[in-house]
């Protein structure tokens, strides 16, 4: 089972959320926690998994041997991501916008075009008892995030439960992180912001056809309308996190919430329960 949990913005507490269902659910079974978030792979700062594995990420940029090439233009036009141009007798090559589809090489009439290995990230990978993370990083400057993330997936056992820790937003590294989930927990917290991004992370779920339920953390802060639109929507609001200075506290030392307050390791367990329920419902209505 895959479960992914995600947030339309940052700091909604969604890496809390992940770390503390994997932490729950490995005493009883065996779980992979993904963190996704390549951009800013936190999930272990508050696990502590000693990395003893690590993998470098590349993607395939074309590379052109002028000597073939007649400068037909072929390779910018097939391009989508306009990472290859050619103008009078050069073709130029911008390899940070290169997504390495491979069309270019493909489509060149002369086959001028080879393809050479580029650095774009890395995963790691790391274990306790039934726990084991991975994690992706994004090399310093690099923009490519869905490489890495697929990377990550690549290491996703199905005899497992996998957490992943999707990165915020709603853009396609989230689109990369969240598809073939069987559930998406989307974690907001009651203000504006958080339930004007609630929105767009519902519709990208729905987009992908998963189904999904909310955690709202940090509740008392702000109003109810989060609460109100899942009700109007028919979202099961799964889990509420209190806005409580003990669970900052933890947080910013760096300890799980269900290590520094094991209590609440049982609603982690009756949150995935809730899941689970969810997925074979909606799977008896498909
Ligand atoms: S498609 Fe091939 S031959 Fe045409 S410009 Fe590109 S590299 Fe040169
Ligand atoms: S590999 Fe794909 S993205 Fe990269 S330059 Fe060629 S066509 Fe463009």
């Amino acid at each position: 089972m895959i479960v992914s949990v995600a947030s339309g913005k940052g700091g909604t507490g969604k890496t809390l959320v992940a770390t503390s269902l994997a932490l729950s659910l490995s005493d009883n079974y065996k779980v992979q926690l993904l963190d996704c978030d390549v951009e800013e792979p936190n999930a272990n700062i508050l696990l502590h998994l000693v990395i003893n594995q690590s993998q470098p990420v590349y993607i395939p940029i074309p590379r052109v041997d002028e000597a073939k090439c007649t400068y037909c233009g072929k390779c910018a036009e097939v391009c989508a991501y306009n990472a290859i141009a050619v103008v009078k007798e050069k073709v130029l090559i911008f390899p940070e916008l290169c997504h390495g589809c491979g069309a270019c090489s493909y489509l060149c009439p002369e086959s001028a075009i080879t393809e050479e290995s580029r650095e774009v990230g890395i995963v790691e990978r790391g274990n306790s008892g039934n726990l084991e993370l991975i994690q992706g990083s994004l090399a310093i400057g690099e923009a490519m995030a869905p490489p890495v993330i697929r990377e990550v997936k690549r290491y996703i056992d199905p005899a497992n439960i996998v957490i992943i820790d999707v990165p915020p937003g709603t853009s396609c590294p989230v689109i990369e992180a969240i598809k073939e989930s069987d559930f998406c927990l989307l974690v907001t917290e009651p203000t504006p912001f958080g339930l004007n991004d609630l929105v767009l992370a519902v519709e990208v779920a729905r987009e992908l056809d998963i189904p999904c339920g909310v955690v709202i953390n940090r509740d008392g802060v702000g109003d109810d309308k989060a609460d109100r639109y899942c009700q109007e929507q028919g979202i099961p609001v799964l889990l509420k996190i209190p806005l409580d200075r003990r669970i900052a506290s933890l947080y910013s030392k760096g300890i799980p919430l269900v290590e520094g307050m094991p209590r609440w390791s049982e609603q982690f367990l009756r949150l995935f329960q809730d899941i689970k329920d969810i997925i074979a419902a909606s799977r008896v209505t498909k």
